[in-house]
């Protein structure tokens, strides 16, 4: 019946997707650890297992939302039998070497295993915006696409269990330092009394305008040749007078001085008339 799914783990996320499950009327069986989390569900209309047992047992699709890789095998190994024949979506983060080690194990099991990385917050679940990564059973995420799509945009992207977490962590490694970048730049005009959000007012049409970049940078990273017309030169990217700046303002220069550094190598290394996108080189092979 594929109108009951089964949820397991009701932290703040695994509680948004029970929600919106509920409210596009599946037969939602809902568990967590620590029981009292499900109340707030079942007043919303979702059955509240007693064990995960029963929960696994009460629906062919079976979503975990827990802490860790770690907290998925505790929570799941001793109920192998019970999903053999089932469909596990797991969508709590993973690194993608625990996620192909919880596909295998699946296999071994006889359990269909869908690994997602989802790229939103909790609030964003079900609204535009938010998206959710998937790899593993192709027939799993096709089954399944119109749960999945309740929870945002779901994309697929091959059978290497391992490839969604891989994608979900790269785009939040990007996001950490675009983040640390914004800092660096609210920290240098703190000193003149400009406040952060006065800064992020023009930091985000600013930063948003520069991702307009990122498709010409792939171009030419794919490409493989950094010498084509057009670019803005390693040696042109010269970052001194930011750092001496961010130095007489009396903060680190870490953060920005970690870029230098990457171009700094490519041009140590001869490449200072090539375009900038040839640090890419520098973080591939490790100075
Ligand atoms: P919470 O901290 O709110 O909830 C954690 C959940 O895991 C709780 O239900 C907790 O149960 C359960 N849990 C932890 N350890 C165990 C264990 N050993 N056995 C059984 N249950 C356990 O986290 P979130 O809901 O925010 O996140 C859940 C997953 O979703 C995580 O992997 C997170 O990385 C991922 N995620 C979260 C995002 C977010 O913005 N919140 C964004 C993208 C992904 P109990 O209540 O009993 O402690």
């Amino acid at each position: 019946d594929d109108n009951r799914v089964s949820v397991l783990g009701l932290g703040a996320m695994g509680s948004a997707l029970a929600s919106a499950l509920v409210r596009a009327g599946y037969h939602t069986t809902v568990w967590n650890r620590s029981a009292a989390r499900a109340d707030a569900l079942v007043a919303q209309g979702t059955a509240a297992a007693r064990t995960a047992g029963d929960a696994v047992r009460a629906s062919r699709v079976v979503v975990a939302c827990l802490l860790d890789g770690a907290s998925v095998h505790e929570v799941l190994d001793p109920l192998a039998g019970d999903l053999a024949g089932r469909t596990l979506v797991n969508v709590t983060t993973t690194t993608p070497a625990e996620a192909r080690e919880l596909a295998d194990w699946a296999a071994a099991a006889g359990i269909e295993y869908l690994d997602g990385g989802i790229m939103a917050v909790p609030a964003m679940i079900g609204q535009p915006g938010s998206s959710i990564l998937y790899s593993g059973s192709r027939e799993a995420f096709d089954r399944y696409k119109a749960i999945l799509d309740l929870w945002g945009a779901s994309e697929y992207f091959g059978d290497d269990a391992g490839l969604a977490s891989l994608y979900d962590l790269a785009l939040l490694a990007s996001m950490y330092v675009m983040f640390a970048g914004f800092m660096h730049g609210a920290a240098m005009v703190a000193p003149a009394g400009v406040s952060a959000r006065e800064f992020a007012g023009r930091a985000a049409p600013w930063l948003t305008a520069m991702t307009g970049g990122f498709d010409g940078f792939g171009a030419i990273v794919d490409g493989g040749d950094y010498s084509v017309e057009g670019q803005q030169s390693l040696e042109f990217s010269d970052l001194s007078h930011i750092i001496a700046t961010s130095a007489e303002q009396g903060i680190s220069t870490e953060v920005i001085g970690m870029v230098q550094r990457l171009i700094q190598r490519q041009i140590d290394n001869g490449h200072g008339k090539e375009g900038f996108a040839r640090i890419i080189e520098s973080i591939k092979a490790p100075g």
